[in-house]
């Protein structure tokens, strides 16, 4: 990507907005029908908009919004984004209590380690409420405005997670299911390190289903893998990478959504495990934060 893009294309159709968190995804070719898969976080909605204008014109708007699920930093601009094209925001029936202020996701588990378990204590756990943008992804698997797209259920990391599958082209947008970069890992995360890994793992409240959902993805076998964190990755490795993932899936020993899930259903929340206590006390991880996001924006300009 050279300096200054807005997006780059990742796969036939697919063009990625790269924010300083999370990936948001332009599906369709310009001069077609377009989706945003995903919106980034609250700051992200001037890029997107920019990088949308960009790719179909300063007068298009997409079909739909889409979500693969509602954390801050895939449904962060989604509202505002809704209202300035006056397009819904589809998700799955399982995520709408978190998109509509029914329920709180399941708490953050900053004790499961890692890198990202590190920095999660400074995000939020609450996401937007969508109020009458939120729509329902249709039963069947359609996505609406792309009928060459499924969407699949793919929970574990969230509750209604979803992953996009293009079978003609074999791209799969995974969402949080998966990532392609080893959060778990500092340098990994500076040096954009391509590697099929297991979803953010402090956000993850139920690790049978996620370890379901990638054997599932595995099968897919896609030749494209973009997801919400990390640099796509294109070509064999891709499936591979995926594969060994699948059959050799890191589930946390520790923390507290390890041995039990948190258990939801329609309405939300339902039961959760006991609070593991976090051991770091807030300065002391408040200084590190900084540093290491100082450290991710230093570099970010440098690119
Ligand atoms: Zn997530
Ligand atoms: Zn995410």
């Amino acid at each position: 990507m050279g300096r200054g893009s807005l997006f780059e294309t990742v796969a036939p159709g697919v063009a990625r907005v790269h924010s300083i968190i999370a990936n948001a995804y332009l599906v369709g070719e310009p001069g077609e029908t377009w989706i945003l898969v995903d919106s980034g976080t609250p700051r992200d909605v001037d890029r997107i908009r920019r990088a949308a204008a960009a790719r179909y014109g300063e007068e298009s708007r997409p079909a739909a919004i889409v979500l693969t699920h509602g954390h801050f930093d895939h449904a962060g601009s989604a509202r505002v984004l809704a209202n300035f094209w006056d397009v819904p925001v589809y998700a799955h029936r399982l995520e709408a209590p978190y998109l509509s202020g029914q329920s709180e996701y399941p708490p953050k588990d900053p004790t499961v380690g890692g890198f990202m378990g590190m920095l999660s204590r400074f995000f939020p756990s609450r996401t937007v409420h969508l109020g009458t943008r939120l729509a329902i992804l249709p039963e069947a698997g359609e996505v609406p405005g792309r009928p060459d797209w499924r969407w699949r259920f793919t929970p574990g990391h969230s509750p209604g997670h979803v992953a996009f599958f293009n079978a003609r082209d074999s791209v799969l947008l995974a969402g949080d299911a998966i990532t392609t970069v080893d959060l778990d890992s500092w340098i990994a995360v500076m040096t954009n390190e391509r590697k099929v890994c297991r979803p953010p793992a402090p956000f993850t409240c139920d690790w049978k289903q996620a370890h379901a959902s990638v054997r599932q993805l595995a099968e897919l076998a896609p030749a494209h893998i973009a997801c919400g964190h990390g640099v796509p990755m294109s070509g064999p490795e891709a499936p591979a990478q995926l594969r060994e993932l699948a059959s050799h899936f890191p589930a946390p020993k520790s923390g507290r959504y390890a041995r039990m899930p948190a258990r939801t259903d329609h309405n939300g929340v339902r039961w959760l495990p006991r609070d593991v206590p976090d051991p770091l006390p807030g300065i002391a991880a408040g200084v590190g934060a900084a540093v290491v996001i100082g450290a991710a924006l230093a570099k970010r300009k440098s690119d």
